[in-house]
C-alpha cells in the first residue's frame, strides 16, 4: 500500500519504520525542518542536546528493544537522579524514601502516609476506580490534605495549571507506578535513562530505515488538508503538491486532523476538539556554572513562572555541551496571554524568577538562552477520558489517527509513542 503519515516524532516514526519493514511505501510529511517532533535535539557546544529535556526509565521496554534492534543500546546510559522541591524558599532534597521521612513541611503522619500510597501504587493492577475519582481528591483521602497542598497539589499545578484540580485519580496512580517501578538491582535506587547524542539520535536512524526501504520525507512541508476522492483513494494536500494514498496515518494531536480533514461529520470532529492538550514553555540555558548539585526540582512554591529547574548536565555529566545544561519549564493553557508573549519576556521573567531561588545567579554566568515552545505538549486527562479516548480507526475508511492522546492508562512518553505506532501499523496492515 501507499501511506501517508502526516507528523515524524516517535509514533509516526515508529509506524512508518514498521510498515516499511512490511514493505509498504511510506511518505513522512512533517512541517518541521527536522524529523523528532517533541524529541528533537538541537547543536549545543560540540553535541546535540533534546529541544524538551527526556529521560526514559527501565521499564520503557519498547524503545529499549527498538533500540537494542537498531544497535543502539550502548548508547543509552543509566543515572541516579537526585531530586528536590522547591518549598518555603529552600530547597529539600527528595530522591529517596529518607528524604520524604526527613521532609518537614509536612507532618510525620502524613509523610508515611504519602510514602505508602506512592509505594502501594505499583501493586495496584486495575485503574477503573481512579476513573471517576479526581486525583486532589484520591491524595487527599490517601495521605492528607498537607501532603496534596506542599507536594502532589503543585506537581498537578505543574503539570497542568488551570485544568489541575479536575485531573483523574488514574494520571497521578500511573505516575507513583512508573517512579516506583524504575529502580535498579537495590530497588531502592530510581534510574533514569539517555541515549548519548540526545533522542533525536534514535529518530535519525527509524528516518533512515525508512529510506532505506524507499520511504519518502517531505520535511518543511505541513499538509493542509486530506480528502477523500471517489475512487476510495485518499487525497494529501500541501502548499505545493497533492498527492494519492490508499491509506492515512495522522500521528498528531487529535484536533489537529479536525482542522485538516473537512469532510469529517461533526461530531466526530467535536469529540477530537474535545481532547485538551496543555502547551509547554521551555527555556534552555547554557551556563558557565551549575546552580544545584539536583537534577530535576519541582517548584512547589506560589509566585514562580516555571514549574521545574531540570538541571540535565547533573544527570548525565558536561559531555561535549562546554557548558552546564539547565532547562527552566511551564505547562500553560495556550490561550494565557504568556504563552504568545515574546521570547524575550518569557525569558526575562523565567531569570527573574531564577534569581528569587538561586539569589548567586546572575545573567552574567549564560553563555546561550534559547526558548523552545510546544503547542501540543502534554493531553489533559480529566474525569471519565479512558471513554472519550478516539479509536487508531478513525469513522472514515483508510484513515487512522494515533497521538499523545491516545495514551491511556499511561501518561504520553517515547516508549509509548513507540508502542503506539507499532499499534497503529498492525491496525492498518490488518485492514
Ligand atoms: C517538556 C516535555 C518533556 C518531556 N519529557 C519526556 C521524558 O522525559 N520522557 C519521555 O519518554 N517523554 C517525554 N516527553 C513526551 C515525549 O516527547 C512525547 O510523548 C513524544 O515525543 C510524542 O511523540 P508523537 O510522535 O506522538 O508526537 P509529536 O512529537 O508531537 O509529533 C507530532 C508531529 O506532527 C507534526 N505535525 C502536526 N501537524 C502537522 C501537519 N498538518 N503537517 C505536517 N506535520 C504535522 C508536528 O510538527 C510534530 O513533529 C516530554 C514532552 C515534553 C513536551
Amino acid at each position: 500500500m501507499k501511506i501517508a503519515i502526516i507528523g515524524s516524532g516517535f509514533t509516526g516514526l515508529a509506524a512508518g519504520y514498521k510498515l516499511s519493514k512490511e514493505d509498504h511505501e511510506v511518505t513522512v510529511f512533517e512541517k518541521d525542518p527536522h524529523t523528532g517532533g517533541l524529541a528533537s535535539s538541537f547543536p549545543v557546544g560540540n553535541d546535540n542536546l533534546d529541544s524538551f529535556y527526556h529521560h526514559i526509565f527501565i521499564t520503557d521496554s519498547y524503545l529499549l528493544d527498538l533500540a537494542r534492534e537498531l544497535n543502539l543500546e550502548d548508547k543509552i546510559n543509566w543515572y541516579e537522579p537526585k531530586n528536590a522541591i522547591f518549598l518555603d524558599n529552600r530547597l529539600y532534597p527528595f530522591t529517596t524514601p529518607m528524604d520524604l521521612l526527613l521532609f518537614k513541611p509536612i507532618g510525620l503522619l502524613s509523610r508515611i502516609r504519602m510514602g505508602l500510597l506512592v509505594l502501594g501504587s505499583k501493586y495496584i493492577k486495575d485503574y477503573k476506580p481512579f476513573e471517576n475519582i479526581t486525583a486532589k481528591e484520591w491524595i487527599i483521602k490517601r495521605s492528607g490534605r498537607d501532603a496534596y497542598d506542599k507536594v502532589w497539589g503543585p506537581l498537578l499545578k505543574s503539570k497542568f495549571d488551570l485544568d489541575s484540580d479536575m485531573v483523574s485519580g488514574t494520571w497521578i496512580w500511573n505516575k507513583f507506578k512508573l517512579r516506583g517501578s524504575s529502580r535498579g538491582k537495590s530497588k531502592v535506587k530510581e534510574l533514569l535513562g539517555y541515549m548519548d547524542g540526545g533522542f533525536a539520535v534514535l529518530a535519525d536512524t527509524l528516518a533512515e530505515k525508512i529510506r532505506n526501504k524507499n520511504g519518502a520525507f517531505c520535511l518543511n512541508t505541513t499538509v493542509k488538508e486530506i480528502r477523500k476522492t471517489t475512487e476510495g483513494k485518499w487525497e494529501v494536500i500541501t502548499d505545493n503538491e497533492s498527492k494519492l494514498f490508499d491509506r492515512i496515518l495522522f500521528a498528531a494531536a487529535p484536533e489537529l486532523l479536525a482542522k485538516i480533514c473537512p469532510e469529517l461529520p461533526q461530531d466526530y470532529k467535536k469529540s477530537l476538539e474535545t481532547i485538551k492538550y496543555k502547551a509547554n514553555l521551555c527555556l534552555t540555558l547554557e551556563l558557565t556554572k551549575s546552580l544545584s548539585p539536583y537534577y530535576w526540582i519541582t517548584i512547589s512554591q506560589k509566585g514562580l513562572p516555571f514549574v521545574l529547574i531540570i538541571e540535565h548536565t547533573n544527570l548525565v555529566g558536561l559531555r561535549n555541551y562546554g557548558s552546564r545544561i539547565v532547562y527552566l519549564s511551564r505547562y500553560i493553557d495556550a490561550s494565557d496571554p504568556f504563552y504568545s508573549a515574546s521570547d524575550e519576556a518569557i525569558a526575562n521573567s523565567f531569570l527573574k524568577g531564577l534569581k528569587k531561588i538561586f539569589p548567586s545567579f546572575k545573567e552574567d554566568m549564560i553563555i546561550k538562552a534559547t526558548l523552545n515552545r510546544a503547542r501540543f505538549a502534554q493531553p489533559v486527562s480529566t474525569l471519565g477520558y479512558g471513554e472519550r479516548i478516539p479509536d487508531i480507526k478513525t469513522c472514515e475508511s483508510g484513515l487512522y489517527l494515533a497521538s499523545m492522546a491516545q495514551i491511556y492508562p499511561e501518561d504520553r512518553g517515547l516508549n509509548y509513542a513507540i508502542k503506539l505506532g507499532y499499534k497503529a501499523a498492525d491496525i492498518i496492515i490488518g485492514g
